[in-house]
């Protein structure tokens, strides 16, 4: 398929009076049209950031962006602010944890939805209101135009999530950024949105970067997968590939740690331990060493270079081929 976004190289430092903090370091990694890739990674590796480097959302200074951010012909690190402000909420939307953080709590969300459709599309008030009222049918909330008139307050978590996904996809993006959005629901819930998420991917053709600490939620949309650690893209892959063969120590961790949904299979949640180091304290050699079981001399000294281990398939170890291969029981994609 073709490619629709391309990373190369981006790197988000931010200059903070003594202290450089590379929050992202050298990202290379590709969304082809018509696909989910999964952003993987604990809190402070970088996600958030990728996210909104790509949107130019971080105020410069005192961060610094450089590298590539190629998407439809163009590089969004060389266009004007005019035209970023096009770019952002028309050819790419992005969706966040906390709805309510997004929605006005006096407005009524569909016209909310209406207001943005109205912006993008330049309809009159009436055929926008039937447009809102018909996104939100898409997204599937029942009883729509009755919905479409009540607040941001009315509505349960999850349906504030679908209405904020309604609101995104109105402006027909190429490509939509979700960050954590079904972190603060409950488990069904979560599911349901995941599927709408994948569901409305197919139907309208739309790319979807998906930002998520959990990989086992990977498994059940993303086709590749990025992990990123500490700011460094430690490994990216197909998500099977991720899953059966990975070639990274932290991608072998994070398969262990996945949560499982069924809990009557009771299996044993192995925590990885330690933390993300601070991104102004980074240790010398491989990012991860401090960490990895598998860590030998040569990692806290020099940090290892990327390898293409197959086709598509990128890592950031010394020892990728001698990695154990995962446990099937453990790693195999709940389902
Ligand atoms: Fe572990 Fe060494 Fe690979 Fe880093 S380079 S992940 S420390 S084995
Ligand atoms: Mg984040």
């Amino acid at each position: 398929a073709e490619t629709l976004l391309s990373l190369k190289n981006l790197k988000s430092y931010f200059h903070l009076e003594e202290n450089l903090i590379k929050a992202v370091n050298g990202v290379t990694f590709q969304v082809k049209k018509n696909e989910i890739v999964g952003i993987v990674g604990e809190s402070g590796s970088g996600k958030s950031v990728t996210a909104l480097s790509i949107l130019r959302l971080l105020p410069t200074p005192p961060c610094q962006l450089s590298g590539e951010i190629r998407f439809q012909g163009r590089d969004l690190l060389q266009i004007s602010e005019r035209q970023m402000q096009d770019v952002r909420g028309g050819e790419i939307s992005m969706i966040f944890q906390e709805p309510m953080t997004s929605l006005n709590p006096v407005l009524s969300i569909g016209y909310q939805i209406a207001e943005s459709i109205r912006l993008h599309q330049h309809l009159q008030k009436r055929s926008a209101w039937d447009k809102a009222v018909e996104m939100l049918n898409l997204v599937k909330i029942p009883e729509a135009a009755r919905r479409a008139r009540q607040y941001p307050h009315e509505l349960s978590g999850g349906m504030r999530q679908r209405a904020m996904i309604a609101m995104a996809l109105s402006s027909n993006p190429a490509l939509l950024i979700a960050d954590e959005p079904t972190t603060a629901l409950d488990v069904t819930t979560q599911k349901q949105i995941l599927y709408l998420i994948k569901d409305l991917q197919h139907q309208l053709g739309t790319s979807v970067m998906f930002i998520t600490h959990n990989l086992g939620v990977v498994a059940e949309i993303a086709d590749h997968v990025a992990i990123m650690y500490a700011g460094r893209l430690l490994e990216y892959g197909e998500v099977h590939d991720i899953f059966h063969y990975p070639k990274h120590p932290y991608s072998l961790c994070l398969l262990r740690s996945i949560p499982r949904l069924d809990a009557s299979k009771n299996l044993r949640l192995e925590e990885i331990p330690g933390r993300v180091p601070a991104l102004n304290e980074l240790p010398q050699g491989c990012i991860f060493h401090p960490r990895c079981p598998y860590a030998i001399e040569r990692c806290r000294e020099q940090e290892p270079p990327y390898t293409q281990v197959d086709d598509g398939h990128l890592t950031m170890c010394w020892r990728y081929d001698q990695l154990p291969q995962p446990d099937k029981k453990v790693s195999e994609p709940a389902n």
